[in-house]
């Protein structure tokens, strides 16, 4: 099993310097070889391998381009893999192969976001207070706590508030943990952040909220600086570190929330949520993004994984809210301000998040795949069987781009009254029925 290792990194002016040389090289390779990509699509062509690659805007360019060989290659070489594997993803989401999220097409990088560069092999070295990369020298490291083992690769960030990191990847053995014979159930909600099936409450840090109005204030003064100008840097960096900040105390809650979870019970049961549909509607986003549900997902699954627990992911359209945990029985929709009910069979007084936590543990399992099957997955699989079919397949995979720009255009084409009626209204009445 895989693991990534973060940790800070103190590089000095002169490594400072030499690190964005590198940042920026590596960022050239990707764009010139993104750009041919897309040139030879154009004209209909097929991506050219990673080798092809290599060969013309690695080995070919240095020729020409001489600050190319003043940093180490293979960090742009691995750049060049990502490039591929970026592809591939995106060609698998295409064809339906994909399990995960959706991947989009590889994008142009910008010198101005986060900046990364890979080193693999035995090119770098790793030391008691520093780590030694090729062509940058010994850098200052921090060592908040031991690496499981030799790592195989180590990627150097930079982030937008011009912090430095060094994230290892290592090779981890699976623990396991001692069995409680217990299960949970999970209801994930805006107001209170987790509902679990026992009746615990969990509530969550809201950190963007709290930090809202200083946000706020810091890119108004960021938008007075003059384009360009050092001032304009400064306020750049400070909002970008306010950023930085909800972000770590979101983290911070997520992973020990989740650990804790998993260190309690055996199997664990949450409701596979449309995060980014109901983050679509206006009025929720900010909520939404500020808990961080995501989030608490993907690390509650990956250390299920880790230390040999159970991890269930139950269909969204279950009807969790309406169904009574006690008899069964399925009421009427219910809106998002009836916090308590009772059942109209039973009689049972329920918290309509307790209530809700309880069906979603007692929910039979079915799929354990979290993607709904898409349209092009159903073609895909009636065409396999008849391999002479397999054109119409590739039609339909590569007219994927094109629904997603329709479905894009589509709130245009409304009167503006009519288009934040769609939005606002009628979606968000039936998402949040999932609450
Ligand atoms: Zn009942």
């Amino acid at each position: 099993m895989k693991a990534r290792y973060k940790y800070r990194i103190y590089p000095n002016h002169i490594q400072t310097t030499k690190l964005n040389q590198l940042f920026g090289c590596c960022r050239y390779v990707w764009n010139q070889s993104l750009a041919h990509c897309n040139q030879l699509y154009a004209k209909g062509d097929k991506k050219p391998s990673y080798t092809d690659l290599t060969k013309q805007f690695i080995t070919s360019a240095k020729k020409e381009l001489i600050w190319l060989k003043n940093v180490a290659s293979t960090p742009l070489q691995q750049s060049l893999k990502d490039l591929d594997q970026a592809y591939k993803n995106f060609f698998d989401s295409c064809k339906g192969k994909r399990k995960s999220i959706k991947a989009k097409p590889p994008k142009f990088k910008s010198r101005k976001s986060r900046q990364a560069a890979r080193f693999v092999g035995a090119n770098y070295k790793v030391g008691q207070d520093k780590i030694y990369l090729p062509k940058v020298g010994k850098i200052k490291i921090v060592w908040s706590r031991p690496l499981a083992s030799q790592p195989t690769s180590v990627t150097i960030i930079k982030d937008s508030a011009n912090r430095y990191f060094a994230s290892f990847v290592v090779e981890t053995n699976s623990e396991f943990m001692p069995k409680t014979n217990n299960s949970i159930g999970i209801d994930l909600g805006i107001s209170t952040f987790a509902t679990l099936s026992n009746g615990d409450k969990i509530n969550a840090p809201k950190p963007l909220q709290k930090n809202l109005k200083k946000l706020a204030k810091f890119q108004h003064k960021f938008t007075r600086t003059e384009v360009g100008s050092k001032r304009r840097e400064k306020a750049r960096v400070r909002v970008a570190k306010l950023h930085g900040k909800i972000q770590d105390i979101r983290t911070d809650f997520l992973h020990k929330l989740s650990t804790d979870l998993v260190k309690k019970y055996d199997t664990i049961v949450l409701e596979d949520l449309n995060v980014s549909g109901m983050v679509k509607n206006r009025k929720l986003a900010k909520a939404i993004s500020d808990l961080g549900w995501r989030k608490f997902r993907t690390l509650t699954e990956s250390k299920c994984d880790k230390y040999g627990k159970e991890f269930r992911v139950i269909n969204r359209w279950e009807p969790t809210t309406r169904k009574c945990s006690h008899c069964g029985f399925k009421g009427s929709k219910k809106k998002l301000n009836v916090r308590e009910w009772t059942c109209l069979n039973c009689g049972t007084f329920h918290d309509r998040d307790i209530n809700a936590a309880v069906n979603i543990l007692n929910t039979p399992i079915i799929e354990t795949v979290t993607q709904p099957i898409t349209k092009v997955e159903t073609i895909k699989a009636e065409v396999l069987e008849t391999p002479v079919q397999l054109s119409i397949f590739e039609v339909v995979a590569e007219g994927q781009p094109e629904t997603v720009k329709r479905t894009r255009r589509r709130p245009k084409t409304g009167s503006k009254s009519a288009d934040s009626n769609d939005v606002s209204t009628r979606p968000e009445f039936k998402q949040l029925r999932l609450f």
